[in-house]
């Protein structure tokens, strides 16, 4: 099991904003083009642009030292009409109300374009988890988990990894979710959280499903384009969980890694870099700063790297005004949420540069942690060819429907995903209808 990710010192983060624009806004700018497209009714549209509940708490930690911290965490549940509230829970000290907003709002798009029966939540505590030692850590995730309470819960709201948290952060989650339940009911509630260790009830390939998730949807895009992917050059940023199994997974159909950024700096991989051994080292130090045959470069010149493909696998708005004309691909595939801003894509757009949206590329770790919801519900452990087939099937269909909406509307695939989205989720509330 790999130990909590801390955030190595060394650089400052690549794109540090003193005072960041809001990222809840652009993501209402996107919903906005594809409720436009759609004419979607006026009230479906105020519900959808509001998050359901936002829990923020205020929990105290003792350290090592002695001393007393007081923590911020956030869930922000955005919408659960079509199932329990499902998203990541993240460290870092950029976590904010607005971020979460964001990312809770982006979880239930990408659970209706997957087709998965979960809506979207997201949450997380403000602080850098690399200023604290794993006893440390370990209490702040259980005070979080504590203070969270019952809004948390197998069927009602279900947290799983993401940025700076990791199965093992699931693991404590988990454990002291059941602590606080009459001993009986304990086992019954395995499935609080997804992205477990194994042997905590954990599933076969979900540290890999983000990742993988991104490799099909790169491999539809080649087959729409007929481009030969097994030649492509391309370029990760962020080489954490999503970023560092894309790359793996990219290296057995033949493409190369020509350069690499995350929180240690930007780098050029002149000679070609093994991306598996690349991972170990990130993995081991925290980072990929060190590693033999990285050659640092500026990040300005990590964008104009000349390649086939950019992974953005870190935080949002990296590809925005200034970023976006410099890049020199075919195609971003987008293992983070968010990415890229409205200014960033129109850019990107009127350059001719494709863009698989977030809502569908990363949608391979919800698939997978729906996979892991199930095998715990029903007492099952399916082996990796099993999830990895139904994670194919659910990620092709997804991109087979966001390529008809498309195709229909006439529009990019980011609104087409938008459509899909919001098309599913229409359906439910006409079904339903507004209680009273
Ligand atoms: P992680 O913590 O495992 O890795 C994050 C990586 O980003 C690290 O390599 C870090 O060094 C790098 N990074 C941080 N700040 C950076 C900066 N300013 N510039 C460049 N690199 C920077 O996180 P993760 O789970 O891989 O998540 C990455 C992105 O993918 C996030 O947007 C997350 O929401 C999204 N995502 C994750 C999952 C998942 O299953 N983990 C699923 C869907 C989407």
């Amino acid at each position: 099991m790999p130990p909590p990710v801390a955030v190595p010192a060394g650089k400052p983060p690549a794109r540090a904003h003193a005072r960041r624009p809001e990222i809840f806004p652009g993501m209402l700018r996107q919903f906005d083009e594809a409720a436009d497209v759609l004419h979607l009714d006026a009230d479906l549209r105020k519900i959808l642009a509001t998050t359901q509940n936002e829990i923020v708490v205020h929990f105290p930690v003792r350290l090592d030292s002695g001393r007393i911290e007081v923590f911020t965490g956030y869930r922000v549940q955005h919408n659960n009409v079509r199932g329990p509230y499902k998203g990541g829970l993240r460290f870092h000290p950029r976590v904010d109300i607005d971020e979460v907003r964001a990312l809770a709002a982006w979880m239930t798009w990408k659970t209706a374009v997957v087709d998965v029966p979960f809506g979207g939540a997201k949450g997380g505590i403000q602080m850098d988890p690399s200023r604290y030692s794993p006893r440390e850590l370990e209490r702040i995730t259980r005070r979080f988990t504590f203070a969270l309470g019952n809004s948390i819960g197998p069927e009602y709201d279900v947290p799983a990894p993401d940025v700076n948290t990791n199965p093992q952060i699931m693991a404590w989650i988990l454990d002291t979710y059941q602590q606080t339940m009459p001993p009986l009911e304990r086992q019954r509630a395995v499935h609080v959280v997804t992205g477990k260790p194994l042997e905590s009830g954990g599933s076969h390939g979900r540290d890999k499903a983000t990742g993988q998730g991104v490799v099909h949807c790169l491999e539809e895009w080649a087959r729409d384009r007929r481009f030969d992917l097994s030649k492509a050059a391309y370029t990760v940023q962020g080489f954490g969980n999503v970023g560092s199994w894309t790359a793996r997974l990219l290296a057995p159909i033949g493409a190369r890694l020509v350069a690499v950024e995350d929180v240690s700096g930007s780098f050029a991989c002149p000679g070609g870099v093994d991306p598996a051994a690349l991972s170990e080292h990130a993995r081991a130090k925290g980072a990929v700063a060190g590693f033999p045959g990285l050659r640092p470069v500026d990040h300005g010149a990590f964008l104009s790297t000349a390649a086939d493909v950019f992974v953005p696998a870190a935080l949002e708005r990296q590809i925005d005004e200034t970023a976006a004309p410099k890049l020199r691909v075919k195609v971003v595939a987008e293992g983070a949420n968010g990415p890229t801003t409205p200014e960033g894509d129109a850019i990107l757009r009127e350059r001719g540069i494709d863009v698989i949206p977030d809502i569908l590329c990363n949608a391979g770790g919800v698939c997978v942690s729906y996979f892991e919801w199930l095998q715990n519900k029903r007492s099952e452990a399916w082996d990796l060819d099993e999830v990895d087939e139904k994670l194919r099937k659910k990620m092709l269909r997804a991109c087979g429907r966001v390529r008809d909406a498309a195709q229909r509307h006439g529009v990019a695939p980011r609104t087409a995903a938008y459509i899909v989205a919001i098309q599913a989720i229409s359906k439910v509330y006409e079904e339903h209808g507004i209680f009273p």
